[in-house]
């Protein structure tokens, strides 16, 4: 009886075309090299045949395999016993479902990456981050393009890739720390968060923005020499904290995603 076309197709489709056992292609230069081969024999006294074993010719009793793994395991049965090349089997097509999932789910953060990376000039952070504590471009809003991603693409995030998330979040946080902090108001000699006053002391806004309107910048107008060094000592940290983030998300990245495009 001829192989049914079906098991033909789920044969070298679940085996993506390589022999199971040495992972050659098993068509090469459009010339079938590889052959579809009997767990168990169809005759009883052929490799693993077994008298009481349904012998027949679907996709559950064969093995996709180039020529020579064949013949080895035609002429040593007994060291590929049938078991033996069940487990074969089923580890290679199971190997190639993982490697196709692990492909989509690389695809996919990759395109999260490239549509972030077009509202955030990713690389520039990192010196615009250097302005502070003076000064901090407005293009610095990634907590926003990072929460409208997530909202427009509630399917991408988490990313698949979870060391990416790990290190997202964490330059997420430090990024949000940053942009709070020039939200605040300085009253005396503490910050509170934006629109918080103290009513025992003339608050100010730590940064206001320059005439411009493309950054941010101390509020030296109004504050003390005393607050303005109290700013510079209070953010000083927290551009040290995001600029290491920062790098350790670029050198990730960079590693793992080489078809970014930044
Ligand atoms: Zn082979």
């Amino acid at each position: 009886m001829a192989i049914n076309q079906m098991d033909i197709k789920k044969l070298f489709s679940y085996s993506a075309g390589q022999c199971n056992i040495c992972k050659r292609n098993v068509i090469e230069d459009d010339v079938v090299i590889g052959e579809m081969a009997h767990i168990i024999a169809k005759s009883p006294k052929g490799p693993r045949g077994n008298g009481n074993t349904p012998r027949n010719d679907t996709y559950d009793n064969l093995i996709l395999l180039c020529s020579i793994d064949h013949k080895k395991v035609d002429s040593r049965p007994s060291d590929y016993p049938e078991h033996c090349l069940r487990k074969i089997k089923s580890k290679h097509e199971a190997d190639i479902t993982a490697r196709l999932n692990r492909n989509r789910e690389y695809e996919q953060d990759l395109s999260s990456l490239n549509v972030l990376f077009e509202f955030i000039p990713f690389l520039n952070l990192r010196e615009m981050a250097m302005d502070l504590p003076h000064k901090l471009s407005l293009d610095f809003d990634i907590p926003d393009v990072s929460f409208n991603f997530r909202k427009g693409n509630p399917q991408a995030y988490p990313f698949w890739d979870k060391k990416l998330t790990r290190l997202w979040e964490t330059f997420l946080l430090d990024a949000e720390v940053i942009e709070n902090f020039t939200l605040s108001n300085i009253c005396g000699d503490k910050f509170y968060a934006f629109g918080e006053f103290r009513t025992d002391y003339t608050c100010y806004n730590t940064y206001v923005g320059d005439d411009q309107g493309n950054f941010v910048v101390i509020n030296k107008r109004f504050l003390s020499h005393e607050q303005i060094d109290l700013v510079e000592q209070t953010m000083t940290p927290l551009v040290q904290n995001f600029i290491y983030s920062h790098r350790e998300l670029v050198n990730y990245i960079r590693f793992q995603f080489k078809d970014i495009k930044w």
